[in-house]
């Protein structure tokens, strides 16, 4: 649990000028194009596809173009041309025809920034479409363990193993880009989670947690979005010792990285709309939770805490507690495979609820709200397959005629949730 966290008062001075130049234009295949671009610092990007003429748009905020792009290119890329807007500098990329594309990503090289978008060429789409990125935050790791409950059962291990049964169901499920901020047991600061976020371009972002408790009695699971007002409350009962934490985890950040401190300031707008959509998410990760006949629910509001990881200007940021592992019950629930797995399904459900209301659009599943694709994994059985998305057994052979058939691996199922 990460509740005691920022000052928001506490800024680092940046250095303002963040110039972007075009790098260059790699062709991976005879599919898949990745154009670069050279940034000073991690920035705020926004990306989106437009119809008619067909075309990808990326607008970075608080930069500078070191001078105009236009360059013309070869099949499906037509044209790759920008735009200063004031303080923003937009990149667009005009096409020969729709492209399937990934959000793209910045990653520190020897050169600055480096900002990278993949195109894959896929036949007759009828819009240029990309998968939704869902960062997934498995709280703690390495040498902080977090919350100690019954048998030593720590909560930076239900923490990975709950993120890695998400990131499962969102991999093998067709429209969705899972992407782990921690993957094993390391140490990873609080600041380096939510800027990992950015830099993978994440629609979304989850945090796992197993809450802990002096009572043993308290119990259930919660969900938490960010609040400036919890926040100071917070601040002002600080230990010193924690003070210090968080002064140094401050100073941590690394001058390429993106302020969000500076830019919720900057752009009030977003991030009030962050905090709606935040409220939205966290709403349908809650409704889901209660759904599930094993998971007691300790609050039944979405909570407003002040947890760093959730300070994000413009990425909808959510915080699962997915139970109380100081209380025998939670930690039994939890240290078993099917209790993980009954969270993790409520937090994909809950994703999938929430981009269904709230619609990226030309994304896979605003064209296809009720319906998923799901790829056969070696071992899958259908009644743990209709577990993980919350339907019956019966639902599935019926919509795929699956009238004794054996599945395989690498079939795709169609599943209607
Ligand atoms: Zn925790």
């Amino acid at each position: 649990m990460y509740r005691l966290s920022l000052i928001s008062f506490l800024f680092i001075s940046f250095v303002n000028s963040n110039e972007l130049t075009f790098n260059e234009v790699i062709e991976k295949d005879d599919k898949s194009v990745e154009i670069s671009f050279l940034l000073e610092k991690v920035s705020l990007v926004k990306s989106y596809s437009l119809n008619n003429p067909s075309r990808l748009v990326l607008d970075v905020y608080d930069t500078k173009l070191k001078e105009d792009i236009n360059i013309s290119y070869n099949y499906p890329i037509k044209k790759i041309r920008s735009i200063s807007e004031g303080d923003t500098s937009r990149i667009v990329i005009d096409l020969y025809e729709n492209i399937f594309w990934e959000k793209p990503t910045q990653v520190q090289t020897k050169n600055g920034v480096m900002l990278t978008l993949v195109t894959k060429r896929i036949k007759n789409l009828e819009n240029s479409i990309r998968d939704i990125v869902i960062a997934i935050d498995a709280g703690h790791g390495g040498k902080y363990p977090g919350a100690v409950g019954p048998n030593n059962i720590l909560e930076k291990d239900v923490t990975l193993l709950i993120a890695k049964e998400l990131e499962r169901t969102l991999r093998d499920t067709s429209g969705y880009y899972p992407v782990m901020i921690r993957s094993n047991d390391e140490t990873i600061d609080l600041n380096s989670r939510y800027q990992e976020a950015r830099k993978k371009g994440a629609d979304a972002f989850i945090s796992i947690h197993a809450d802990g408790f002096r009572l043993e009695s308290v119990k259930g699971a919660s969900v938490f979005i960010w609040s400036d007002e919890a926040s100071s409350t917070v601040a002002r009962n600080l230990s010193e010792k924690q003070r210090k934490r968080i002064q140094a985890d401050i100073k941590n950040l690394k001058d390429d990285d993106f302020n969000e401190d500076r830019a919720r300031n900057n752009y009030p707008e977003m991030y009030k709309n962050k905090i709606d959509q935040s409220q939205i998410l966290g709403t349908k990760i809650l409704e889901q939770l209660k759904r599930d006949p094993y998971t007691k629910i300790h609050k039944q509001n979405v909570e407003y805490a002040d947890f760093r990881v959730l300070k994000s200007v413009d990425i909808p940021s959510v915080l699962v507690e997915s139970g109380f592992i100081t209380n025998p019950e939670d930690a039994a629930r939890l240290k078993g495979k099917a209790g993980r797995r009954m969270i993790a399904r409520s937090i994909f459900l809950g994703i999938h609820n929430y981009f269904k209301q709230e619609p990226i659009s030309n994304t896979t599943i605003e064209m296809n709200p009720d319906m998923v694709l799901y790829e056969i994994q070696k071992g899958d059985v259908l009644s743990e397959i209709s577990i993980r998305f919350g339907v019956t057994v019966d639902s599935i052979i019926k919509l795929n005629n699956l009238n004794g058939q054996p599945i395989f691996p690498g079939q795709i199922l169609k599943i209607n949730i």
